[in-house]
Formats: C-alpha cells, structure tokens, sequence
C-alpha cells in the first residue's frame, strides 16, 4: 500500500527557514572555523542545505546515531553506528538534528562531545516536539516547533522510507 501525506511545512518555508538559520549561524561565529556534526540518518538533508546557507569556515562530520528501533518510540539508548573521521578537540562544533523529541539523544550527544574538548559545543535541530521532553536541553538554533506527531520527509523517515520528500509532512491514517 502507497503511504499518503499531508504537508505540515512546505518546501518553500523550510529553505526560508534554513536560508536565516544559516545567517544566523555565520553571524555569530564570525568567520571563525565551525564543524558541523551531522547526526545520522535523519540530518542529511537538513545538514546539507544548512551548510550551503552558512557563509563562513565550514569542516563537516558524520556520526551515525541509533536511538529508535522499528516503531516511533525513543528507547532512550543511543547508540553511535558511525563515528567522526577527525578530533574536534579545540574546535567550535555545531551538533546538527533533524528532530528533538524526548531530547534524550541530543542530551546524551551534549554529554558525549564535552569530553572531546571542543572550544564550544552547541545545538542546532531544524524540529522541536515540546509536548515529548523528558530531558529539558537548550537548542541554540531552531528551525520549527512542532506538535506532538510524527513527521516525515526532509531526511526524516517512516521505517527507512520517504527521507526523499522535500517537505515535513504526516502520514495519513487510512
Ligand atoms: P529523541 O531522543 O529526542 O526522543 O529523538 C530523537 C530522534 O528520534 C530524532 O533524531 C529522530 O531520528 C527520531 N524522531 C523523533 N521524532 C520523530 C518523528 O516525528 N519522525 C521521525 N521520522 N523521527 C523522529
């Protein structure tokens, strides 16, 4: 059976959302050297279009997170599939998220890369679900607040699919 969806946010509004976050993010470093870690699977497109946005220094990382088994529920165990290639040691690092929802990965992640002793670390998650926290983090750039559903598309999948759609939208219950 094909899955249908409505469009919570359009193409149009996220690449204008993006487009400021990206202004945002070269003002307030200020030409100094960033990376941004994109958090896997879920930030590809996000992180993509994000870093086309900053006009600065950019050095991009992947690390492969797996917080989520076949369902829509958070374990609250995240594990790292995929780590970084180099050291962020004395660098200034942008965690990049598709989506907080209980808050419980980027918590973790926060916790993981303050050992690495970066210069600074901070968030930037282009979705926020305020009704799901379990774990209060401050998100220091954000695209959207969203309600309590589940989103696909724009890199977000349902069971490793429709990551391919341009925009943030919720499938259909038949
Ligand atoms: P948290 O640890 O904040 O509960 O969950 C973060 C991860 O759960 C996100 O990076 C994302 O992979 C997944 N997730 C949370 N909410 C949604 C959603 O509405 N749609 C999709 N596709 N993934 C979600």
């Amino acid at each position: 059976m094909t899955d249908r969806f409505s469009t919570l946010i359009s193409a149009e509004d996220i690449a204008a959302r993006v487009r400021a976050l990206g202004q945002e993010i070269a003002r307030d470093y200020a030409g100094q050297p960033l990376v941004l870690v994109c958090v896997l699977k879920g930030s590809f497109v996000f992180t993509a279009d994000l870093a086309r946005a900053i006009d600065g220094s950019v050095r991009i990382e992947f690390l492969g997170v797996q917080s989520y088994g076949e369902g829509t529920e958070s374990s609250g165990v995240v594990q790292i599939t995929q780590d970084l290639t180099r050291t962020v040691e004395h660098e200034h690092v942008l965690l990049v998220e598709d989506i907080v929802d209980t808050g419980l990965t980027i918590a973790h992640l926060l916790e993981l890369f303050r050992t690495r002793k970066p210069a600074s670390v901070k968030v930037c998650a282009l979705l926020h679900k305020p009704a799901r926290t379990r774990v209060a983090v401050a998100i220091d750039y954000l695209g959207f607040t969203i309600e309590d559903k589940f989103v696909v598309g724009y890199g977000l999948d349902f069971n490793q699919r429709h990551r391919n759609l341009p925009f943030i939208g919720v499938v259909d219950q038949p």
